[in-house]
């Protein structure tokens, strides 16, 4: 176990995440009133006074002038201190230095804001963070690329629109989304989906007049509905909102095995504009493994008949780290994909999260998942490469394997501008239907209202959701 003691605590959480991701799976808590000096724990102790902070632990010592400095640069100081002590006693080196945070690049494109030099920015980012040159670089490409594409969103008055539907064919090890098996729920099904065409026709009657840029349909998985209820939900969506001025309109499709000719159709029919299919691994072994009720062979299937409706948008979700992987696995995946020839391709680095089956059963999987490295990972980044794809979108995640990332990539065109707005909160995102959380900016951090991820309480609570959506837009001005 890890003891910190600070003489202020409002830098607790900071220095916890950090000492986290150099220490995953160990416990970290305050120092209690009783800690016995001799104690096997690991002290480490950080002292702010006046002009210095000072980091102390098991005999080493590292110190950062704070003298005069605004709060956030006093954090910045008293994280580096914390990282050259941890990477002393562990011998390694992160490669998001003390950056901690799921969106290493909102740091970036405010900088680029400020007007920095792509130099002077790298330097900041090695200096002041610790980042790896590689990460450093990487940042700053994607960073100037998202400030490309936000140019074409209306960032004054337009917002994006998010529809969460909670269910899925089955649950995968790894989900703490919402999500639900549809069999199980399927006399849920469409009291959900009258619950959601009530939260529509609502929140388009609030968003009268303000333009709406982007709409990602997600979840679990939408196409886990019947071919009617989609068609239902889009006759909705088009009758009450504007839907000819959107600019991206996605759908997740991302379980093969609930996809249909008729889904393709309806989707196809509304204007559907990019769709994901996601196979996550194209080895038959581990999509048994991780719950996921198809085959390598039913994601060639989906794909084939997505092209012949007509889909020429469409993005794969992959994940290494997944258990009983490594290298060679990922290089049979990378092969497959590159056949499929997607625009777009997102590499998930597995995350163990809490609300998920394999945090409850970690013990079984401690040994055979989680086997990331950079190394490993440049197999998707060469796949990515070759299909002439750039990065555009990146994020972290807590508790993510090997420390790294999750990468979008997509060939030109064919970026997702909604994953580049939720990361970089210019916009205000609404969401309806289950468990998904509306981002309405403030100015500050934004104010987030989360729908219930049960469909039951979702349908139970509809007329709640509306209320305190509507108070939230009054709230933040936009009503
Ligand atoms: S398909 Fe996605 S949302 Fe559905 S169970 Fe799997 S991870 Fe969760």
């Amino acid at each position: 176990m890890v003891v910190v003691d600070l003489n202020d605590q409002s830098f607790f959480y900071d220095v916890m995440s950090l000492t986290g991701e150099f220490l995953p799976g160990e416990k970290i808590k305050e120092k209690p009133l009783t800690f016995e000096e001799n104690s096997k724990d690991t002290l480490i102790s950080v002292i702010l006074s006046g002009n210095e902070a000072v980091v102390s632990s098991k005999g080493l010592v590292e110190k950062e002038n704070i003298e005069g400095f605004e709060r956030r640069e006093v954090k910045s100081g008293v994280k580096r201190a914390v990282y050259r002590i941890l990477s002393k006693q562990t011998g390694r080196n992160l490669p998001w230095g003390t950056l901690s945070g799921i969106r290493p690049i909102k740091l970036i494109s405010s900088y680029l804001e400020e007007g920095l030099s792509p130099e002077t920015i790298e330097n900041k980012l090695y200096r002041e963070y610790y980042i790896s040159e590689e990460k450093a670089k990487k940042g700053l490409e994607i960073a100037c690329l998202e400030k490309e594409l936000l140019e074409s969103a209306d960032l004054s008055r337009g917002y994006s629109l998010y529809i969460g539907i909670p269910f899925c064919p089955s649950v995968c090890l790894y989900c703490s989304f919402s999500s639900y098996p549809v069999k199980r729920y399927q006399n849920v099904t469409g009291s959900f989906v009258e619950a959601l065409k009530k939260e529509i026709a609502a929140t388009a009657e609030l968003l009268k007049g303000h333009p709406l840029d982007t709409v990602y349909i997600g979840g679990g998985t939408p196409t886990a509905l019947s071919e009617y209820e989609l068609s239902d939900i889009f006759d909705a969506l088009s009758n009450d909102f504007t839907l000819s001025g959107v600019k991206e309109l996605t759908v997740e499709a991302g379980r093969p095995d609930s996809i249909t000719k008729e889904k393709l159709s309806v989707l196809k029919k509304y204007g559907v504009s990019r769709i994901s299919i996601n196979p996550q691994t194209m080895n038959d072994e581990t999509l048994k493994r991780i719950g996921r009720a198809h085959t390598a062979d039913s994601v060639r299937e989906a794909f084939e008949l997505s092209r012949e409706t007509g889909f020429t948008n469409i993005n794969c979700d992959i994940i290494a780290g997944l258990p009983g992987e490594g290298e060679i696995e990922y290089q049979n995946t990378a092969k497959e994909v590159r056949k499929l020839s997607p625009e777009s391709l997102t590499v998930h680095c597995l995350a163990r999260k809490r609300a998920s089956r394999l945090t409850e059963e970690w013990d079984e999987y401690k040994d055979s998942a989680f086997k990331v490295t950079e190394s490993a990972l440049s197999v998707f980044y060469d796949l990515s490469k070759e299909l002439l794809m750039r990065p555009y979108y990146l994020y972290r995640q807590k508790n993510i394997a090997g420390n790294l990332e999750n990468t979008g990539y997509s060939k030109e065109g064919a970026s997702c501008l909604y994953n580049v707005l939720i990361m970089e909160e210019k916009q205000p995102i609404i969401a309806l239907g289950a468990g998904g959380v509306s981002k309405l900016l403030t100015g500050k951090k934004p104010m987030r209202l989360s729908n219930p991820k049960d469909p039951l309480l979702y349908i139970e609570g509809t007329e709640d959701i509306i209320r305190k959506k509507k108070e939230g837009l009054v709230r933040t001005g936009w009503l």
